[in-house]
């Protein structure tokens, strides 16, 4: 999004096939949702950048080639615009991992803490090759990824509805199939309603973004409501299994656990609500 030619060329092509894999370095102990309140320092010393900090909860980080790394190059300005960010290569000397995170799902994919001390990263990986602009790069990164991860909210929670369709239509109690009872049916007619908003809300919200519009406001909502969707599509799945939602080898357990995440990273719901409480006010004002 904000890299020099030289480094799109350079990187691009290697991300695309898959040479090298990355992780966003954003969040830290301290600095989650104040993510503009990160300690991480880059330092420039002659034709580098000294990096000192540690970065929690990196998805891919065991496995990652590179990090993009948002640290503070202007250590007196302690907001947004003392922020930077580059392309750290993860084999530099000085950095190390943390033990890998056990974590409640989303057991694929694996996260750690990077602690950084004293890496040594040249100064043409700085993005963009400008100072400050990091903390705008990274929210840049988020806006896409909240359409993108709305969109794998609608993927995961379709699948779970197919899945408590089906087990509903199979199933039988009372000399009928669960399906056939209303009460069931409103948990299926609820979930998939839900799911269709958050379908067209994603759509809606790329087009804009394809269109070139600024699509701040869209971007939360979609993450918002997807992600809170795909949670109570998953719940109503459970409850739909009965006994076997909450029995691992039925497999709604496992998505229940799962896709309670995606209200957390990449901003959490209340995050959202900020962001678009917040558009809509200055919005309205101006
Ligand atoms: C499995 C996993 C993978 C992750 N992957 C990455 C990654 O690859 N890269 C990366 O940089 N980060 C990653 N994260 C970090 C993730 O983005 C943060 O955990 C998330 O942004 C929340 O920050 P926090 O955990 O510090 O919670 P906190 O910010 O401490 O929030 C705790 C609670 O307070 C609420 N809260 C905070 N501020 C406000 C406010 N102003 N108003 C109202 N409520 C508020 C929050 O909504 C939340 O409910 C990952 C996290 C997890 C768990």
């Amino acid at each position: 999004m904000d890299g020099t030619e030289e480094q799109k060329a350079y990187y691009l092509p290697k991300l695309a096939t898959g040479e090298l894999s990355s992780s966003f370095a954003l969040t830290e102990p301290d600095a989650g949702s104040d993510a503009a309140s990160l300690r991480t320092t880059a330092i420039r010393d002659g034709d580098h950048y000294v990096v000192n900090g540690t970065k929690r909860y990196i998805t891919n980080a065991p496995h990652s080639k590179i990090f993009t790394l948002m640290a503070r190059t202007n250590p007196a300005d302690k907001g947004a615009g003392g922020v930077s960010a580059f392309i750290v290569d993860a084999k530099t000397p000085g950095i190390s991992l943390g033990k890998n995170d056990q974590k409640m799902g989303q057991k694929g994919a694996h996260t750690c803490d990077v602690i950084f001390e004293n890496v040594r990263v040249p100064a043409a990986n700085l993005i963009g090759g400008q100072e400050g602009q990091g903390f705008k790069t990274a929210m840049k990164v988020l806006e896409k990824g909240r359409i993108h991860l709305a969109a794998v909210c609608v993927g995961v929670a379709q699948r779970i509805l197919d899945d408590a369709l089906r087990y509903a239509i199979d199933r039988k109690q009372f000399g009928q199939p669960i399906a056939e009872f209303q009460l069931v049916q409103a948990m299926l007619a609820d979930s998939k309603a839900e799911l269709y908003a958050a379908e067209c809300m994603v759509i809606d919200a790329a087009r804009k973004r394809d269109e070139g519009r600024s699509v701040s406001t869209e971007a939360s909502c979609c993450k918002m409501f997807a992600s809170e969707m795909c949670g109570r599509v998953a719940d109503r799945a459970v409850q739909i299994l009965g006994g076997a939602g909450y029995l691992a080898e039925y497999g709604i357990e496992r998505f229940y656990r799962d896709v309670r995440l995606f209200r957390l990273y990449e901003g959490t719901t209340q995050i959202q609500q900020i962001i678009i409480g917040r558009n809509m006010v200055r919005e309205a004002r101006a």
